[in-house]
């Protein structure tokens, strides 16, 4: 009984098959999510759901489910997986939404919030990444996701106003342009602060009438929000 027994103890030590990518997710969830209070059912369901693995450099695969992020090329970065479990759960995603995103990236962000809501619209600065981010979030079926090369400080007012913004880079200010294609009763996460320092993760809030309010949340290191594109 004893060595059968510590034969049980030992083999639950022995790494996951690096191939078993859904018990690595549910692992990420409870270890890295759930555990640092991130409670919205659908946003923990859409964790353990999107293969992140898929929308990193392969050789970056092996750390897709760590808790930290990782390089994507171009100087940019995939986020932490617990920092865009929060992020989605602070804008309260529903069913009907559409939702403005920018700072596409690898696409990742924008396919966990299309698991959540009808429509997601996502801008990218980077030329070369707009393009693999739509080409991944196709062949992954992720039809109800726009992806457009340009500057996101604009937004895109011709879907505007939008139930929902994330911002996945970080702006000195929050864009003016941004806040107006809010709509009210939206909410928007955004960091705040300059570039290669903390900055803060602020949630600004249009009421019904109209009324924007800001509250600053976490610090946390984005890449830098750029201009120009
Ligand atoms: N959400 C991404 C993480 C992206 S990192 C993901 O899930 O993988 C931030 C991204 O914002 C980078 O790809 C960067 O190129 C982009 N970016 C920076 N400034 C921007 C701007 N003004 N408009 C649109 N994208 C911008």
């Amino acid at each position: 009984m004893l060595p059968f027994l510590l034969g049980l103890l030992l083999c639950s030590d022995v790494p996951v098959d690096t191939t078993d990518y859904a018990a690595r997710r549910a692992r990420m969830v409870r270890e890295q999510i759930e555990a640092r209070g991130v409670t919205h059912p659908g946003v923990l369901r859409a964790m353990r759901k999107v293969p992140r693995h898929l929308f990193v450099p392969e050789d970056q695969r092996p750390y897709a489910y760590h808790d930290f992020p990782l390089p994507i090329g171009y100087g940019q970065t995939i986020s932490q997986p617990f920092i865009v479990a929060y992020m989605t759960a602070l804008v309260a995603p529903e069913p009907s939404h559409r939702v403005l995103e920018i700072g596409t990236g690898s696409g990742y962000q924008a396919a966990v919030l299309a698991e959540l809501v009808d429509t997601v619209y996502t801008i990218e600065i980077v030329p070369e990444l707009a393009e693999s981010a739509a080409r991944r979030l196709a062949d992954l079926g992720y039809t109800r996701v726009r992806v457009r090369q340009g500057d996101g400080y604009e937004g895109w007012a011709a879907h505007a106003p939008f139930d929902a913004i994330v911002v996945t880079a970080a702006a000195e200010h929050i864009p003016p342009p941004l806040i107006d294609q809010l709509k009210r009763g939206g909410r928007m996460v955004i960091p705040v602060g300059s570039p290669f320092r903390t900055q803060t993760l602020m949630l600004v809030e249009k009421d019904r009438r109209g009324r924007v309010t800001t509250q600053s949340l976490v610090p946390v290191r984005f890449v830098p929000f750029r201009r120009g594109g």
